[in-house]
């Protein structure tokens, strides 16, 4: 039988078919769809005309279909299906995958073609000139234009960085282990629910420490357990061990791994021309320069500072002692239970999963934007229990598929995404397909399923991603979808969010499951007045982090060179930006900040928030221009949605907004606002 990679699907949509794939078409076709692109690649560079767009970048955008239509079907199914035969082919072939991009983003004959197009971009149009600035951009930074010694010279530190990167991650995962709380006495953990006690006793008893209760330690500094553990003590021993982590001065501690890979960092920015690591991050982000990051940045940071010191003394008149960081979360939820009684687990009867998908997340696109949904009960998905529906433009038109994959298996990892099976572009005549991932848990035979309100959330926000994927018309593969910078990508997911809680929605679709009642209003209004609770220390923290993580990043690699304490270079660093109150950590100390350290958030940990400014920014101007309307919809599909990654971002929302996007509204969102 032949693989069905090794041409384009004939099922509507190009829907690939499911039915007629074996996991043994993966890797023949992926070996196959490498040594095609790579073929294909130095087809172009062999040739003796002049380079041209026509003959460079239009072969180049063509290159790769067997590769990319064999790996969207296999990453799909790696994230939302995996098997251990699934599994150990992901692991065979990423590093071949890893080096057959890093040969063509590296490769010096189609990187002069590349240039020699740049230089003559201004007789080219719009799309095709910011095709070709992008991938020039892009080969540059990956130092494509170096000579034989700076390569050679690249290559010796990325090697090397990706050596300290791992040796980071498993310090932290080592002593993070290490630093797990014991406890002797159950008592001592009042105020945890049965659920977290007996997870404790597990997981003593799973190291052996029968009759103990231990308390492991998560991620960030604070713990989820800080919000209801009564003994204070017990807290103040997790809070220390968290912030402890790979800092002991231990086999596990960080320091010195993170300083040569700050050092190490700046280097590489400066064999590459930039001053510094985190002018080099930027570069190809839509920030473009760490100077724009801070100038956001640092504002946000004096009015979250500023409100955590008010919330303080709230806490502090509730407590009738001072706040240290491990008692906040503990008066801070006390705080919250009082002011504005908000049980959002009472909300689940009301959020009956078909009745949000099509009441609330199906039914706001189709008022806001005209789209809509209809089951195809004929065309399969990858496995079962995935939903295909088509969608429809306002006057009929084709717009593509969107899968739908709610509930958690054990073949599935954790979390919520979007992903796209085959992304819209002319040059390639492809249609669309995107797919919604959710970990929702499946309920008894019978039973309905009724989400949560973070689940109904997160079910908005991805769909945001959906409509990103489905709206964007662009000519190059490039292009497609949501391929757009890092730090803008989440934007237009955050802007979908708006509409779980806009009254003519919500009203709509959250209804009492048994007794068809609508949701009271007044738990609505308290939801969202409780939503600004606590905004001071979580922007705080979080801030603190971004700012941290941009400190370490600018430093040229002589100033790098000079830093010796890493303690002390975080203290000066968050004191000069006014977040160095003791009682609201960073969310990530320097060194167990995995982010930034080993994880790809380099420098780019700020864009949470920038795209949340940008969220903010929007969601007022729905607000301000009569909310839920096609005309708004049209709009911000027109100017935002719509174009992909073929243009500038911010000139886009310039266009759109008729100004750049300002920082108030979101700090009247989190409740910041002086
Ligand atoms: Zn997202």
């Amino acid at each position: 039988m032949s693989n069905p990679f090794l041409s384009p699907s004939t099922l509507p949509y190009q829907l690939p078919p499911f039915a007629d794939i074996a996991v043994e078409h993966y890797a023949p076709a992926i070996t196959r769809g490498m040594a095609e692109q790579r073929a294909e690649i130095d087809a172009i560079t062999a040739q003796p005309d002049e380079a041209t767009f026509e003959n460079t970048m239009v072969p180049l955008e063509r290159s790769g279909q067997t590769l990319t239509r064999v790996l969207r079907v296999f990453f799909n199914q790696s994230s939302a299906d995996s098997t251990d035969e699934v599994a150990a082919i992901e692991e065979e072939f990423a590093p071949q995958l890893a080096a057959h991009e890093d040969a063509i983003e590296l490769d010096g004959a189609l990187y002069a073609s590349i240039r020699h197009v740049h230089e003559r971009r201004d007789a080219l149009d719009d799309e095709q000139r910011y095709l070709v600035e992008r991938r020039f951009t892009r080969m540059t930074l990956a130092g494509a234009g170096l000579d034989a010694e700076q390569k050679a010279r690249l290559t010796e530190l990325n090697q090397r960085l990706s050596v300290l990167q791992t040796k980071f991650e498993k310090n932290l995962l080592a002593d993070t282990n290490d630093l797990a709380v014991v406890i002797d006495s159950v008592d001592e953990l009042d105020g945890l629910s049965e659920g977290e006690i007996s997870a404790a006793a597990q997981a003593a008893s799973d190291r052996g420490l029968e009759g103990k209760h231990l308390i492991t330690l998560v991620l960030p500094t604070g713990h989820p357990v800080l919000e209801s553990l009564t003994n204070r003590e017990v807290r103040e021993r997790i809070m220390r061990a968290s912030r402890q982590r790979a800092a002991r001065g231990n086999q596990h501690d960080n320091s010195a791994v993170l300083l040569e890979i700050v050092r190490l960092r700046a280097r590489r920015a400066e064999l590459l021309g930039f001053a510094s690591h985190a002018d080099f991050i930027t570069a190809d982000q839509t920030a473009k320069t760490p100077q724009r990051v801070a100038a956001m940045l640092e504002p946000l940071a004096q009015a979250a500072a500023r409100n955590a010191r008010a919330e303080k003394q709230k806490l502090e008149q509730l407590a009738g002692h001072p706040i240290e960081a491990h008692d906040w979360a503990f008066y801070s939820e006390k705080v919250r239970k009082a002011e504005f009684d908000v049980d959002t687990s009472e909300l689940k009867p009301y959020f009956e999963a078909e009745r949000v998908l099509q009441q609330g997340v199906f039914a706001a696109a189709t008022q806001v934007y005209g789209i809509t949904f209809s089951e195809r009960h004929d065309l399969q998905g990858y496995t079962e229990g995935v939903r295909v529906f088509e969608v429809r433009n306002e006057d009929g038109s084709e717009l593509g598929l969107y899968l739908l994959d709610l509930y958690t298996r054990d073949t599935k990892r954790g979390g919520a995404w979007m992903n796209e099976l085959i992304g819209q572009n002319e040059l390639l005549d492809h249609p669309t397909i995107v797919v919604n991932n959710l970990n929702v848990s499946k309920p008894a035979a019978g039973e309905p399923t009724l989400l949560t309100f973070d689940e109904v959330n997160t079910f908005f926000h991805e769909f945001g991603h959906a409509l990103h994927g489905l709206f964007a018309h662009v000519v190059y593969p490039s292009f497609t979808g949501t391929n757009v910078y890092r730090d803008f990508v989440e934007f237009p997911s955050q802007v979908n969010e708006m509409w779980m809680l806009w009254p003519e929605i919500v009203n709509d679709y959250a209804v009492h499951h048994q007794t068809g009642e609508p949701i009271d209003a007044g738990i609505i209004d308290r939801i969202r007045a409780s939503q600004t609770w606590g905004e001071g220390f979580a922007t705080s923290e979080y801030l603190a982090a971004a700012l941290l993580d941009q400190a370490w990043h600018r430093l040229s690699s002589a100033e790098a060179d000079a830093v010796t304490d890493v303690a002390a270079f975080e203290r000066e660093a968050l004191a000069a930006v006014g977040l160095d109150d003791p009682a609201v950590p960073t969310r990530y100390s320097s060194c167990y900040f995995a982010h930034t350290f080993s994880g790809g958030y380099s420098a780019g940990y700020y864009s949470y928030i920038w795209s949340e400014v940008l969220d903010a920014d929007t969601v007022q101007w729905f607000e301000q221009n009569g909310g839920l309307t096609r005309e708004n919809g049209d709009r911000f599909r027109q100017y935002v949605l719509g174009i992909g990654g073929k243009q500038d971002p911010l000139e886009a929302y310039r266009a759109f907004r008729g100004r750049d996007a300002v920082i108030e509204p979101l700090l009247e969102r989190r409740g910041l606002a002086a």
